[in-house]
């Protein structure tokens, strides 16, 4: 039994660490929120008329532009289900439609290296309003869960 809960514990204990590892939020450069864990990244930005810019960086988040990225998304808000299609504007892929109304719903971003590649998806929470922390968009919130080390005690 005591084998038993040291091996339970050190399960725990090895989950914790590898979410601690994962959990470290890269700030988008656009003030947006980075889907990816691996470059080329891509960033995830609301504008002020709420289309939606995903942006790509490389591994030192230097801008890099489109290169035949297909993206799509879905937001999936409480009034229904918005299908968003994305153009190439200003060396970034812009929605052609803003978000549908509210907010705390989740936008499910669909990426493609090209037109023939396997699609990446990722998901964001869309809350509207602005961290009190990190002074960031919230659905682009880079505050450690945990509370270990918030952005703002770096200034
Ligand atoms: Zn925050």
């Amino acid at each position: 039994m005591n084998n038993i809960h040291k091996a339970i514990l050190a399960i725990i204990a090895l989950a914790v660490s590898t979410v601690a590892l994962v959990a470290k939020p890269i700030p988008g450069p656009k003030g947006g929120r980075i889907l990816t864990t691996d470059a080329p990244h891509a960033e995830f930005f609301v504008e002020n008329d709420r289309s939606v810019v995903v942006s790509l960086y490389d591994k030192d988040m230097k801008p890099l532009p489109v290169s035949g990225q297909v993206v799509f998304a879905t937001a999936e808000a409480k009034t229904g289900k918005v299908k968003l299609d994305f153009i190439e504007k200003n060396g970034a892929l812009v929605s052609t439609v803003p978000l549908p109304e509210g907010d705390d719903y989740n936008v499910v971003v669909q990426i493609r290296d090209n037109v023939t590649a396997r699609p990446k998806n990722y998901r964001v929470l869309f809350h509207d309003e602005v961290c009190d922390e990190c002074k960031r968009a919230e659905y682009a919130c880079i505050c450690d869960d945990a509370g270990k080390e918030h952005a703002h005690d770096k200034k």
